[in-house]
C-alpha cells in the first residue's frame, strides 16, 4: 500500500512541476511585459518633460518682450513729455537740457527696439520648437498608447493561462500532504521553479550530476521519494 502511495505522490509531484515550470515561465513573461510598458510610459515622460521645460522657456521669452515693450513705453513716454517741455522752455540752458533729455531717451529706444527685436525672434524660435514638439509628443503618445494596448492584449491570453495554471497546482496540492507541498515549494524556491525532475542514466536532469548507483536503483523502484544530493530536486525515473 505504501508503494502505490509513493508512485502516486510521484505522479502527483510531476503533475504539479509540470503546472510550476508553466507558471514560473508565464510569470517571467508577465514581468518582461511590465518593465516594457515601464519603459515605455518612461520614454513618454521624459518627452513630456522635454517639452514642458520648451514651453517654460518660451513663458520667459514672451515675459521678456513684454519687459522690453512696457520699457519702450516709458521711455516713450518721457520722449514726449520732453518735447512738451521744450515747446515751453525760455532759457538757452533749459533748451539745451531738455534736447539732450529727448536725444538721450532716443537713444535709449534704439537699443531697446534692437534688443525687442532679438528677443522676438528667439520668442519666435522658442515657439516652433513647443509647436513642434507638441505635435511630436501627440504622435508619440499616440504610438506608445496603441503599443501598450497592444501589449496588454497579447498578455492577456497569458495571464489567463497563469491563472488556470495556478489554479491547477492548487487542486493537485490539495491531494497532497501539507509536508509533501512544504518540501516541493522549498526545493522549487531553491531552483528557480524547478523541483521535480527526472533522472536519466544515472544522472539528475536538473543539475546534470550524476547520483549515486544505489540512490538511482532506489529511484528506479519508485517506492521512497529520493532527493539529488546535489541539487535538493525530488528525482523520479521516467519508466514508473
Ligand atoms: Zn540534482
Amino acid at each position: 500500500m505504501k508503494d502505490i502511495t509513493t508512485k502516486h505522490e510521484i505522479e502527483t509531484l510531476v503533475k504539479l512541476q509540470e503546472a510550476e515550470t508553466q507558471i514560473v515561465r508565464l510569470n517571467a513573461v508577465l514581468i518582461k511585459v511590465e518593465k516594457e510598458k515601464e519603459k515605455l510610459s518612461a520614454k513618454l515622460m521624459q518627452f513630456e518633460n522635454a517639452l514642458q521645460e520648451n514651453k517654460e522657456n518660451f513663458s520667459r521669452a514672451k515675459a521678456g518682450c513684454r519687459d522690453i515693450e512696457i520699457e519702450i513705453q516709458v521711455v516713450d513716454d518721457r520722449i514726449i513729455k520732453s518735447n512738451e517741455k521744450l515747446r515751453m522752455v525760455k532759457t538757452n540752458k533749459e533748451y539745451n537740457l531738455f534736447l539732450r533729455e529727448v536725444d538721450d531717451n532716443k537713444k535709449r529706444k534704439d537699443v531697446l527696439e534692437t534688443e525687442l527685436l532679438e528677443y522676438l525672434d528667439e520668442k519666435e524660435e522658442i515657439g516652433k520648437t513647443v509647436q513642434e514638439s507638441e505635435n511630436e509628443f501627440h504622435l508619440l503618445k499616440d504610438k506608445i498608447e496603441a503599443e501598450q494596448k497592444d501589449i496588454e492584449k497579447k498578455s492577456k491570453d497569458d495571464r489567463e493561462l497563469l491563472d488556470e495554471y495556478l489554479a491547477r497546482q492548487n487542486e493537485i496540492g490539495k491531494t497532497l500532504e501539507s509536508s509533501l507541498m512544504n518540501r516541493f515549494a522549498k526545493v522549487s524556491k531553491m531552483n528557480n521553479g524547478s523541483a521535480v525532475v527526472a533522472v536519466e542514466n544515472e544522472v539528475c536532469m536538473g543539475c546534470f550530476m550524476n547520483i549515486p548507483p544505489q540512490l538511482y536503483i532506489e529511484v528506479q523502484r519508485g517506492n521512497s521519494l529520493i532527493s539529488c544530493p546535489q541539487c535538493s530536486r525530488i528525482l523520479y525515473h521516467t519508466n514508473i
